[in-house]
């Protein structure tokens, strides 16, 4: 089973739980050719989203949430999207303030504090539809922040590319899902655009 979102761009999977944050940013419309978007009809989301939760339960050993998904869910999970992408993009560290639309795409979520059979303390999603899912994703974000491995989940800074990727480097600074798609495009764009401000300039 694999995690289909990141794996049509090519992409090596977050370690854990983790991944089902990275997964469903890679729900995105990304890449060249363009992928299709998943979450912008229910039938399609919702194929996706039990393949994701299935996935997501082999890899936390946890059994998987139901969520049945409406059209207004899509759309709820598709601000959601925009905001941990947004979340995510922000290498500021905290410091500096998220956007309104980030704070309404991310009201107040529950989540359903438990102690298992072997006495760990557990954090299990809450509530129904996308905000099942989003409580699902707030936790592994939650935990992955204590461990140092949300910095890691990074969108590439390429605006036409967009790929939510793990940034394994040794001291985390990767900016490009992969340097020689994304990076190397980047840099002849912009030796290009000194090209033409030299010629302009008549250099
Ligand atoms: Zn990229």
């Amino acid at each position: 089973m694999t995690w289909s979102a990141t794996d049509r761009y090519a992409l090596e999977p977050a370690p854990g739980g983790l991944a089902f944050v990275q997964e469903l940013l890679n729900t995105t419309s990304a890449g060249r050719p363009r992928h299709a978007d998943w979450l912008d009809d229910p039938t399609t989301a919702q194929t996706w989203l039990s393949e994701a939760l299935a996935r997501w339960s082999t890899a936390s050993g946890r059994p998987a949430p139901a969520v049945d998904l409406t059209d207004r869910d899509c759309e709820a999970l598709r601000g959601l999207r925009r905001a941990l992408r947004e979340l995510l993009s922000d290498q500021s560290d905290g410091a500096e303030a998220v956007s309104e639309e980030v704070q309404a795409a991310l009201p107040p979520l529950s989540v359903s504090m438990q102690v298992d059979e072997h006495g760990t303390v557990i954090a299990e999603p809450s509530g129904h539809g996308w905000r099942r899912v989003a409580s699902l994703a707030l936790i592994e974000c939650l935990q992955a922040q204590q461990t140092g491995q949300r910095r890691r989940l990074k969108i590439c800074r390429n605006e036409r590319c967009q790929c939510a990727f793990y940034d394994r480097s040794r001291n985390n600074s990767g900016v490009w899902h992969d340097v020689r798609v994304c990076g190397n495009a980047a840099n002849l764009r912009a030796y290009r655009a000194r090209q033409r401000e030299q010629a302009a300039s008549g250099q």
